[in-house]
């Protein structure tokens, strides 16, 4: 009965949250997500797969805080570079089903777990696959590539290049306002918004940047940075 109960209170504070990024997931979006936390929260428990431990937290620091960037996705086609157990990914995916993902990571314990989760979740717009994004061959140039907490910007945007469209979106989701993009003038890319992300629910900071692919040598002809 008390497993009943606060599977209700993640559920009322998934919606809540949700209502104030201007989200309004169906029910079954909202039953599909607290089962995703759900499965999270029993693999984490033998396989260590994210410092969040507490279900009650899943719901605000890995499902709202992925939702939170939900709006600014553009295109069908979506690269979750270094996923972990699938953030942002899998709950981009409930939420848009009309969108194609793919979840990549190096991490091969992680892989397993989100295929766990697409197979138990019944979700048909998601594909994990393990591998480095340095080796990863992809097979279409995606419309967005997304990447939640893996390492230094200038890094991560040389290893997205390749699998970004022309005129397709990086979208860095970082913590505290990140000055170092400022100053970034990365070739291939045009800067776009930084934006500051009110995540509902949480204390912490929080922002995503956003770059444009656009050919390398319009890059550096316009200095690399937009607006
Ligand atoms: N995005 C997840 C995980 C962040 S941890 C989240 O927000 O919770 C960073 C992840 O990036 C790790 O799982 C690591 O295995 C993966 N990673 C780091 N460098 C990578 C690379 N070059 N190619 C693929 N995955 C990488």
């Amino acid at each position: 009965m008390v497993i009943v109960a606060s599977t209700e209170n993640y559920k009322m504070s998934l919606r809540r949250g949700c209502a104030r990024l201007g989200l309004s997931p169906s029910d079954r979006q909202v039953e599909t997500m607290i089962r995703f936390v759900d499965e999270l929260a029993r693999w984490n428990a033998a396989y260590n797969l994210t410092a969040i431990r507490q279900p009650a937290q899943m719901v605000t620091h890995h499902l709202l805080d992925s939702l939170a960037v939900l709006p600014y996705l553009s295109g069908a086609r979506i690269l979750d570079l270094g996923t972990g157990a699938g953030l942002p990914g899998i709950p981009f995916a409930i939420m848009a089903p009309e969108r194609q993902f793919v979840l990549l990571d190096a991490n091969g314990k992680k892989i397993r777990f989100v295929r766990h989760a697409i197979m138990t979740l019944g979700l048909g717009n998601v594909q994990a696959v393990q591998g480095r994004a340095e080796s990863h061959k992809s097979q279409v140039r995606y419309d967005t590539v997304v990447a939640r907490a893996v390492g230094a910007s200038g890094k991560l945007a040389a290893l997205a290049k390749p699998h970004c469209a022309l005129g397709g979106r990086l979208l860095l989701m970082k913590g505290a306002e990140p000055g170092e993009q400022l100053s970034l003038n990365l070739c291939g890319y045009r800067q776009g918004v930084i934006r500051r992300l009110d995540v509902p629910h949480l204390e912490a900071e929080r922002h995503v940047v956003e770059w444009i692919r656009v050919d390398d040598s319009e890059s550096l002809r316009d200095g690399g940075v937009d607006g």
